[in-house]
């Protein structure tokens, strides 16, 4: 039941999925999608400049990666970043129940919508992602407001 998961624990795949995509020379976003028994569907990260493409976010990386599923309600969307405008609209289309997000303070996206919509929102205020991104945005500036569609 979902209220025996350990969110930190789960955090720790996504976090795991920044650290890789940091390796790589990307923007340090991850995230995965687990049911609510806690099993792994699929997990991904950020790779923008990798792939030079804009869609491959953490989060659509992991739905990608985690293939057809029936339903989404009983899914949890975990990821080390408050989810973008794109990808909160995934979480709605697709009615994904639960977000985890392992920080908002870098970057609040859509978490208030996706509350106002019914979805169950956990922000767990983790201080490695919060430094992991923040120490990124300071070096990457420019690569960052192009992540979030700012000019
Ligand atoms: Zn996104």
């Amino acid at each position: 039941m979902a209220h025996t998961i350990d969110y930190r624990s789960l955090l720790e795949t996504a976090v795991a999925e920044a650290r890789q995509g940091l390796a790589e020379g990307g923007i340090p976003i991850g995230a995965a999608l687990f049911n609510n028994d806690g099993n792994l569907l699929g997990c991904g990260h950020n790779r923008r400049i990798q792939e030079n493409d804009p869609s491959v976010h953490g989060e659509t990386d992991a739905f990608r990666k985690a293939g057809r599923q029936r339903r989404y309600r009983d899914t949890i969307m975990v990821t080390t970043l408050a989810p973008c405008w794109y990808c909160s609209g995934l979480v709605r289309q697709f009615n994904i129940g639960t977000v985890v997000v392992g920080e908002s303070v870098n970057f609040s996206g859509g978490i208030d919508w996706l509350r106002e919509n019914g979805v169950t929102v956990i922000d767990l205020h983790d201080e490695e992602c919060i430094a992991m991104l923040g120490d990124y945005i300071a070096a990457n500036p420019e690569v960052w407001n192009e992540d979030i569609g700012e000019d």
